[in-house]
């Protein structure tokens, strides 16, 4: 059964149209090595790289990467908590330069999609036949007033891995005893959906065992979030008044900031904040922009089947910087979209046609050191978009017994690692 829709067969119709241009013999046919160049190496670029040597090893591979270690954001909620350490989150690409990728440590700095040239900050320039962005996420400095990247140095994020992750950290472990911790969320679009939830659940837990007389307040820009009635049964069930959360109808949105007197500002109260993690509203990776693959929204519209972008013919875009409609933003949607995305690239250098693909997310979310809630889902494209398939996202059930919890806190982790053991091991 032929399940391409007529636009979508439409669209990858236009989209062989411009691949045959680019390669009136497809690459891979004429025997030449073709080459593709990754930008970005988190879960997505990592994951694409390795999979595009899988796919055929004739492809050239070059993935560029502006730091030599990356630490996952994953689980990094727990290292704010105290529960992990930071240098658990850390991976090199030492293992990915022995699958006979070429690893580039420096940032992109521009793109010329004419001249399929990428410019890299050492000066270098990099010739591509394809090209994979992976940049993951921008924060929009300019929609919180005294919140910039200069801000964030004293009141972290928190959002992008990093030694954001240890100074929030620090300054909850500095804080006295009776503070008050504000966590501000963003809108949606946004990378990772449940984590500031996780992050306040987390945070919770934390204060409860070592500062009882403080509490967390949770100020939304939203009025509901994902898997709420599993967090605040939780909350109510091992935090009972400790976390507090204002929606966007009770005043929630935050408008502005006072860096000096960690006074967090909305329409409608001011906030003195001990310690405030102000997660700002996002958009894609900043090297979409200069690439030219984002669209008005910030995020960059991509084909279902192939992830080539919409707007530039032979860049691909996976990732957190992509829109792929039902799937959420999260490392592992990430990983299996790249996956996806490495098969389609293979077949459209050897002069193929890319499968229809199916999806998949697994995001778990940990209440507890012993208590998780999770969300799964598969996707298929459908009119040009990932909807979800085979029945729609599975939350975890609101009335499981506590021995399931547990067996997903388990399960958190055993992802976490497999996952990061399969993009940098
Ligand atoms: C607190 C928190 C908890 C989370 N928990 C989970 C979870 O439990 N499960 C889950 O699945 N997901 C989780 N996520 C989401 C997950 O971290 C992201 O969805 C994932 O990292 C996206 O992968 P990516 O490859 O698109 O971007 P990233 O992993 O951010 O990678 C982007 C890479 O591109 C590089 N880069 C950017 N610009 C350039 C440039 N110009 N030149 C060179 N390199 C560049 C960056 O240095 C970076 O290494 C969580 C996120 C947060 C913030």
């Amino acid at each position: 059964m032929n399940r391409t829709p007529a636009t979508r067969r439409a669209f990858l119709k236009s989209t062989m149209a411009a691949s045959a241009a680019i390669f009136a013999t497809p690459a891979l046919a004429q025997g030449a090595a073709p080459r593709v160049v990754v930008i970005g190496g988190g879960f997505a670029g990592t994951t694409v790289a390795r999979a595009l040597r899988t796919a055929d090893a004739r492809i050239a591979v070059t993935l560029v990467e502006a730091n030599p270690t990356f630490t996952a954001c994953p689980r990094s909620n727990s290292v704010i908590a105290g529960l992990h350490d930071l240098t658990e989150q850390r991976f090199d690409y030492d293992k990915v330069k022995r699958d006979g990728i070429e690893v580039a440590l420096s940032a992109a700095t521009a793109i010329d999609p004419q001249a399929r040239a990428v410019t890299l900050a050492a000066g270098r320039k990099l010739a591509y036949d394809r090209l994979v962005l992976a940049p993951g996420i921008d924060f929009r400095w300019d929609a919180i007033q005294g919140y910039d990247q200069k801000a964030s140095e004293q009141i972290p994020h928190a959002y992008g891995g990093g030694e954001q992750i240890t100074l929030l950290r620090r300054q909850l472990e500095s804080m006295e005893d009776g503070g008050t911790v504000v966590i501000a969320a963003p809108v949606n679009p946004a990378r990772c959906p449940p984590a500031p939830y996780e992050r306040a659940s987390l945070i919770a837990h934390y204060l409860k065992h070592k500062k009882p007389r403080s509490k967390v307040i949770v100020l939304d820009a939203k009025d509901s979030f994902t898997m709420q009635r599993l967090f605040e049964n939780a909350w109510k069930e091992f935090y009972p008044g400790l976390i507090e959360w204002v929606p966007l109808s009770s005043g929630g949105v935050l408008t502005s900031v006072d860096v000096k007197t960690r006074t967090l500002m909305t329409d409608f109260d001011k906030y003195e904040a001990a310690v405030a993690n102000v997660i700002p509203p996002q958009k894609a990776g900043g090297l979409a922009q200069i690439a030219g693959v984002a669209d008005r929204t910030g995020w960059c519209p991509v084909d279902p089947l192939t992830f080539e972008s919409k707007l530039q013919p032979a860049i691909h875009v996976i990732g957190d910087a992509a829109i792929a409609g039902a799937m959420p933003r999260s490392a592992s949607a990430a990983n299996s979209q790249a996956k996806i995305c490495a098969a389609a690239i293979g077949k459209l250098l050897a002069g193929g046609t890319p499968d229809e693909p199916k999806l998949t997310s697994a995001c778990y979310s940990l209440i507890a050191p012993d208590y998780a809630i999770s969300q799964t889902g598969s996707y298929r494209p459908v009119n040009d978009q990932f909807n979800e398939a085979d029945g729609g996202a599975v939350v975890s059930a609101v009335d499981a017994p506590r021995s399931l919890r547990q067996q997903e806190a388990a399960a958190a982790e055993t992802w976490f690692k497999t996952i990061t053991a399969e993009v940098w091991g």
